[in-house]
């Protein structure tokens, strides 16, 4: 069994959501963590994770909202965040790669939902792009674990998250040709790592360019196993105890 451990599994995206979790369960990916990023997509987290047991949400804030969100959002959040099924603030971060012109904004963000994660003692799911070395800084402020989603760092990066105790998300960008993460991933142990799609984005291969979905959690796992050597299965128990300890699901 597999957990597609970020994805976006909203109505923006999917206009049949009990058919991508069939899909998903025919290729044993039977748990999905959705992640919020804005007021609507976190209220819609609310709503679907009461209706599937294997459903996890988490709610934040993204980056690329630092200049327009609403204090209100954030009220909403702490509001939601014993809510069934939710299990982390995120995702939340700095994007510097979209967002250059709005650093001090994203930074007073990143804070407050870090401050909010710290004291419902609450797992973070982070975004960091093009922002490492502030990520670094800010997130050691705080006594947190969590995510380093989308992670595409080098070797370096890895193990100053890792120390941190911090675990990689590993999603479809592992598998492109141009991709140099796969060998970062040859020299860390498989308990520092889990699988996530990012879904409706980047699809990993052999389908890429399509629109991704949780089910695909099964081509990184083929995708890793056979460049790292490990059996399938040994990934997935592997990422779930992972996941376990990052998340207590
Ligand atoms: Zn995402």
């Amino acid at each position: 069994m597999l957990t597609d451990s970020h994805c976006h599994l909203s109505n923006e995206y999917y206009e049949d959501i009990e058919l991508i979790i069939n899909n998903a369960l025919e290729n044993k990916v039977n748990r999905y963590i959705t992640s919020g990023y804005d007021q609507k997509s976190n209220e819609e987290i609310v709503v679907i994770t009461n209706r599937y047991d294997n459903l996890y949400g988490t709610l934040g804030i993204h980056p690329h909202s630092a200049l327009d969100y609403n204090e209100s959002w954030l009220e909403y959040i702490k509001k939601k965040l014993d809510h069934k099924n939710i299990i982390a603030v995120g995702e939340i971060g700095l994007d510097y790669y979209y967002g250059k012109e709005t650093k001090d904004e994203q930074k007073v963000l990143f804070h407050k939902m870090l401050k909010l994660a710290e004291e419902r003692k609450k797992a973070v799911v982070i975004h960091s792009r093009d922002a490492t070395e502030d990520t670094i800084n800010i997130l050691k402020e705080y006594n947190l674990k969590g995510v380093i989603h989308s992670f595409s760092g080098s070797y370096e990066t890895a193990q100053i998250y890792i120390k941190m105790g911090y675990i990689l998300g590993i999603n479809g960008t592992v598998t492109f040709k141009n991709s140099k993460l796969i060998d970062v991933l040859k020299r860390l142990d498989l308990e520092n790592i889990i699988l996530e799609t990012d879904c409706p984005y980047l699809t990993p291969e052999p389908n890429r360019g399509k629109k991704n979905e949780p089910k695909n959690i099964l081509d990184i796992a083929k995708y890793l196993s056979k460049e790292l050597k490990i059996p399938i299965e040994e990934i997935a128990l592997q990422t779930e105890k992972n996941i376990q300890r990052t998340f207590d699901i």
